[in-house]
């Protein structure tokens, strides 16, 4: 597809039209990756953080949240737990904290790749190309970095501290050193276009990148951007189901964000063209504090019951839970 189709699909409001195309991105994600869900649990492992992108409720410039890091040996406890689910993957992630030198993140992936033999995921955004190669030699497997928009603008405005050309170069290194690599955008910025929606799909496409994460941008209290208007539920469905159809063999997961405006919609997101869910496997004293948008507390945090939910849910729309390490194929 190019760009001005992309633009009309993600513009369609024609019921019969956006039916097809979500079975059209269905039957993709079947035939390219098939019926496996797979599942990552994520360690939300310390708020903290040096950035203040206008979005986000952990930013610097929030003085309102309390912050917290997890003692490591907790954090190992709970990456066995994420193993002894049933999970392959383990999701590090964390804010740009400054006290997670090099050699703490180093020792703290091979401590738990050495206990777990999981599949290890880093979100701790832009750090230089040495780090990410110490990382990679220590055990860490995939690494996720949304590049948030593909508007150099637009990022400016969010992120009036930071350079979108250091983001994708971020992701360009990643994919050198032979991570599997995630990018994404969040659906729903002020000033964001469907000219821009299609632009950050055919960037990922170009830029061959691994998982997808696509989600609303959900307004924040805290923030400048409070009172703005969250992202629309069927733009996030119709981004993620074209992203199927033009990425085709991507790991794409029914973001957490959906979840948040409504339960249905990941199950939803599974049926357009997703085929990952990332539950949240932070200990709630962690994860209320952990406010990166409002309305995750509401979530359920017994993981247990959760999983359950999820084999049920699944069962009903012919799926079930993928096993192993899940990576792209
Ligand atoms: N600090 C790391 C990882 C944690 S933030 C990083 O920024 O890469 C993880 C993701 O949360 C971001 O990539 C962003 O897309 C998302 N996010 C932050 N604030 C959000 C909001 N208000 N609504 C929706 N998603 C948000
Ligand atoms: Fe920090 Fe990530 Fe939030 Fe930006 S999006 S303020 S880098 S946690």
């Amino acid at each position: 597809m190019n760009r001005d189709e992309i633009i009309r699909l993600l513009g369609t409001t024609d019921a019969d039209e956006v039916r097809a195309l979500f079975q059209a991105a269905d039957e993709e994600r079947r035939g390219s990756v098939g019926d496996d869900v797979h599942f990552r649990g994520i360690i939300e492992f310390s708020n903290y953080c040096e950035r203040n992108c206008l979005y986000c409720g952990l930013r610097r410039g929030n003085k309102a949240i309390a912050r917290y890091r997890i003692p490591d040996d907790e954090i190992l406890e709970l990456a066995g737990s994420v193993r002894d689910l049933g999970i392959g993957t383990v999701v590090l992630q964390a804010g740009e904290d400054p006290t997670h030198s090099t050699g703490y993140i180093c020792r703290l992936i091979s401590r738990i790749k050495k206990a777990t033999g999981l599949i290890i995921t880093l979100s701790i955004g832009e750090r230089p190309y040495e780090d990410y190669r110490a990382f990679k030699a220590a055990g860490a497997d995939r690494y996720l970095l949304k590049h948030e928009t593909v508007s150099p603008e637009l990022y400016q405005r969010l992120h009036p501290d930071s350079k979108y050309d250091n983001r994708i170069q971020c992701l360009r290194w990643l994919k050198s050193l032979g991570y599997e690599t995630g990018a994404g955008n969040m659906v729903g910025l002020p000033g964001q276009t469907l000219k821009i929606l299609a632009e950050d799909i055919l960037l990922m496409h170009e830029m061959d990148i691994d998982m997808i994460g696509i989600g609303p941008f959900i307004a924040h209290q805290d923030t400048p951007l409070a009172h703005t208007v969250s992202g629309e539920p069927d733009t996030v469905l119709k981004m993620i189901a074209v992203t199927r159809l033009v990425t085709r063999n991507t790991n794409i997961p029914a973001t957490t964000a959906l979840a948040v405006l409504d339960h249905g919609l990941q199950l939803k997101a599974l049926t357009a063209g997703a085929n990952v869910i990332m539950p949240d496997i932070t200990p709630p004293r962690y994860k209320e504090l952990y406010e990166i948008y409002p309305g995750r507390g509401k979530l359920s945090c017994d993981i247990s019951a959760v999983i359950a939910r999820w084999e049920t849910d699944l069962h009903g729309i012919g799926r079930r839970i993928g096993r192993g390490p899940g990576g792209r194929r």
